[in-house]
């Protein structure tokens, strides 16, 4: 597989990259996707969406007064009550609702139902109007569906459905209100016309927004990658353990690192070649994928022809059988390497640590610790795994020692 090759592999396997070439006509990811994609919307467009609702809040006050200024003092009150008293109020709640310190997780489940409420008062207060001779108070029915679309930070279908409620409403209201066929006739059609417009426009926004958090996964999946295994790289490797162990020290839970490091790798690349040599890295890293099977389990490319394998909370057991099944599914591999002493086959020794952390400890000391293990598995023979028990035991009361892996 040339590099090319497995950058493709890497893409390939992105979930983000799966959705973008399986398209989502419906505006709809899959589950996990879907739910990232609304959280990170709700996040981004929370500041604006609270602007909007603000210069929503003005033109209901202009529109509310210049009604009041075009309708006749007797059929004020309702129309009135319905502005001030419930379309207002919407608007505010909703401005306050941004404020809220889980506005990200609380606006997106109250606004699609504010939009309605909002929406249908705003009908009501054009159906009264019209009854009252006034004509020209359609338009502002016209702008609310469009600050629906674009403005009140809804998704599309969201906005949609709250059109379309918008519309009955006004075909209802229109022929129970007794007015004049012709004008519910001609604004229905206008306000469909709108709706056509709005949702058209709506569906090709949120199309591309869609498609750019998709192309922003993908990036940042491949910037997370080791180029020539397509493991996860050193940076992602030191974000990772950093976030397990900050995790694991909050919830007293355990981490496991395995540091794995293939044996005579020199000698293999001098006797086999340098591209052989990346041949085999790529089917030991594929390996070690294939050891760790956890869905949260942790793979990455440490440096060089060292690997490293991050497990949160494992049990003594699934760690010991991680061990294990990394030694056996790089024996599978029946790699022949000609210059080993350890053995006929391609063999890799691994240092693992085993920790609870503590607030006063870091990850640093957690990594020397796996490197002295490995280190004394490279002494005892290679092809085999240490466990750096003896040092966990004294971890409980005692510091990381300090000392150097020296050079073999
Ligand atoms: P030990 O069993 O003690 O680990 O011996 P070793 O030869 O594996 O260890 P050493 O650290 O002396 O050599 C590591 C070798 O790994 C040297 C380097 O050429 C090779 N290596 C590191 N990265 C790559 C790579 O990306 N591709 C190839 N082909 N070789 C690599
Ligand atoms: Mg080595
Ligand atoms: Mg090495």
């Amino acid at each position: 597989m040339n590099p090319d090759e497995t950058q493709q592999l890497i893409i390939e396997e992105s979930a983000a990259a799966r959705q973008l070439r399986a398209g989502f006509p419906w505006l709809r990811f899959e589950d996990d996707l879907e739910q990232a994609f609304r959280r990170e919307l709700a996040r981004s467009r929370l500041g604006q969406v609270r602007r909007n609702l603000f210069l929503a809040a003005a033109l209901v006050l202009c529109f509310g007064l210049l009604n009041m200024l075009v309708i006749r003092e007797g059929s004020r009150g309702l129309i009135g009550f319905l502005q001030f008293g419930l379309v207002l109020p919407v608007v505010l709640v909703a401005i306050s609702v941004t404020y809220l310190e889980n506005a990200h997780r609380v606006y997106p489940r109250v606004a699609p139902m504010l939009a309605v409420v909002g929406g249908i008062a705003m009908i009501a207060v054009e159906v009264k109007a019209s009854q009252a001779g006034v004509q020209i108070v359609f338009v502002s029915v016209v702008l609310a569906s469009i600050f629906v679309y674009y403005l009140f930070g809804l998704l599309f279908y969201q906005a949609l459905r709250a059109n379309l409620v918008m519309w009955c409403a006004y075909l209802g209201f229109g022929v129970v209100g007794t007015l004049p066929e012709t004008n519910v006739l001609y604004n229905a059609i206008v306000l469909l016309l709108t709706n056509v417009i709005g949702a058209t426009t709506a569906y090709t926004f949120e199309t591309e927004i869609r498609t750019h958090f998709l192309e922003a996964r993908m990036l940042e999946e491949t910037a997370a990658r080791d180029g020539l295994t397509g493991l996860y790289n050193r940076r992602r490797f030191d974000e990772h353990l950093a976030t397990a162990w900050q995790m694991a020290g909050r919830e007293g839970a355990a981490v496991a690192l395995l540091l794995v490091d293939i044996d005579f790798f020199k000698r293999y690349n001098d006797h086999h070649g340098h591209q052989a040599g990346d041949e085999c890295m790529k089917a030991v890293a594929a390996a070690l994928r294939r050891s760790a099977r956890r869905p949260l389990d942790f793979v990455a490319r440490y440096g060089g022809e060292e690997f490293a394998v991050v497990l949160y909370d494992p049990s003594r057991l699934y760690l010991e059988e991680t061990a294990s099944r990394i030694h056996a599914n790089i024996a599978g591999l029946n790699i022949a390497h000609g210059d080993s002493v350890a053995s006929p086959n391609v063999t890799v020794s691994v240092g693992v640590a085993y920790v609870t952390p503590s607030a006063e400890r870091s990850t640093q000391g957690f990594v020397q610790l796996a490197d002295e293990a490995l280190y004394q598995a490279k002494a005892e023979g290679r092809n085999r795994s240490v466990f750096s028990d003896q040092a966990y035991e004294t971890l409980e009361t005692g510091s990381f020692r300090r000392q150097r892996r020296a050079a073999l």
